[in-house]
C-alpha cells in the first residue's frame, strides 16, 4: 500500500467526483492521504473531509502566498484548528519568493511562528519551499524542531542537494512527487537516487504536478503510484520494496495513521 502524503482534496477541482477519485486510489492500494490546508479559510474544509472520510488526514497551516494580512492572533486560529482528532501536522508552511505574494519579513514571521505553533504541540511540519531554501534552511535551524524525532517533511522537493542535505541532517524527511517522472528532471533524479530510504516520503500535491503519463491533466492520489514507480527504479528496488518503505517512513512521520484499521473486515479504506 501507499500513503499520498499531500494532496489538496478539498479544492473545487473534485467537488464533482471525490467520492470516485478516492475510489480509484483505494482500487491503486493509495490507502492513506494527508489533506493540508493553506489558508485559515479552508481549514475546516480540510477537517470535514477528514471527518467524513476514514482514510483522510489533515494538516493545518497558513501557506506562504496567503500571509500578507498575517497577524498574531492567526496563530491562535490554527492552534484551535489542530485539536482535531486527525490533525497530524502543522502545515503547508514555508517561504516562496517565486509567486512573491507577502513580504518577505511577513512570510518569515509567519513560518517561524508556525514552526513554534508546531513544537509546542508536538506535531510535524510539512514545508513548502520555492525558490528560498537557503532561508528555509536558516529558519528551520533555529526552530525547536531542528534535530527532533520527527520535525516534518520538505514537501515537493525541487532543490539543490545541499539543501536536502542540510535539511536531513537536522531530521526532515524530503516529499517527492511527479516532476521526478518528467522527462527533463535529471537533476531531480539525481537527487532522488542519493536520498536515503528511510527519509523518503511520496506525494501528489494534487490537482497539481500531475506526473509523465498524466502531464498536464488533473492530478490525483492513485497517481501516486507512478512517483514510487520512478523511485524504485532509482534506487533499484520493486515498487512493493518502495511502497512498504515510503509507508514506514509517514507512518514514522506522521503518526500511526491508524493502519490497523485498513480493511479490518473488509471496509474501504474511505467509506
Ligand atoms: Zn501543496
Amino acid at each position: 500500500m501507499l500513503i499520498d502524503t499531500h494532496c489538496h482534496l478539498d479544492f473545487d477541482r473534485f467537488d464533482d467526483d471525490r467520492d470516485a477519485v478516492l475510489r480509484r486510489a483505494e482500487e491503486a492500494d493509495v490507502r492513506r492521504i494527508i489533506v493540508p490546508a493553506i489558508e485559515l479559510e479552508n481549514c475546516q474544509d480540510v477537517l470535514d473531509l477528514a471527518s467524513k472520510y476514514s482514510g483522510v488526514y489533515a494538516a493545518v497551516g497558513v501557506h506562504p502566498n496567503s500571509t500578507s494580512a498575517w497577524e498574531t492572533s492567526w496563530l491562535n486560529e490554527v492552534q484551535r484548528f489542530a485539536n482535531h482528532p486527525k490533525v497530524v501536522a502543522i502545515g503547508e508552511i514555508g517561504i516562496d519568493y517565486y509567486w512573491d505574494d507577502s513580504p518577505k519579513e511577513i512570510q518569515h514571521q509567519s513560518f517561524s511562528a508556525q514552526l513554534n505553533l508546531a513544537a509546542d504541540l508536538d506535531l510535524p511540519v510539512i514545508i513548502h519551499n520555492r525558490e528560498a531554501g537557503e532561508d528555509v534552511i536558516r529558519l528551520l535551524a533555529k526552530s525547536r524542531l531542528a534535530g527532533g524525532e520527527r520535525p516534518g517533511v520538505l514537501h515537493s522537493f525541487s532543490a539543490d542537494w545541499h539543501i536536502a542535505e542540510a535539511a536531513l541532517e537536522m531530521g526532515f524527511y524530503i516529499g517527492i512527487t511527479g516532476p521526478v517522472t518528467f522527462k527533463k528532471a535529471d537533476d531531480l533524479r539525481d537527487t532522488v537516487a542519493k536520498l536515503p530510504l528511510n527519509r523518503i516520503l511520496v506525494e501528489t500535491d494534487a490537482p497539481f504536478l500531475a506526473p509523465q503519463p498524466r502531464r498536464g491533466k488533473r492530478n490525483e492520489p492513485s497517481y501516486v503510484t507512478f512517483v514510487a514507480e520512478q523511485i524504485a527504479l532509482l534506487h533499484d528496488l520493486s515498487i512493493e520494496e518502495i511502497s512498504e518503505i515510503t509507508t514506514t517512513n509517514a507512518r514514522r512521520l506522521f503518526g500511526q495513521l491508524q493502519l490497523d484499521r485498513v480493511n479490518p473486515d473488509g471496509v474501504g479504506a474511505y467509506d
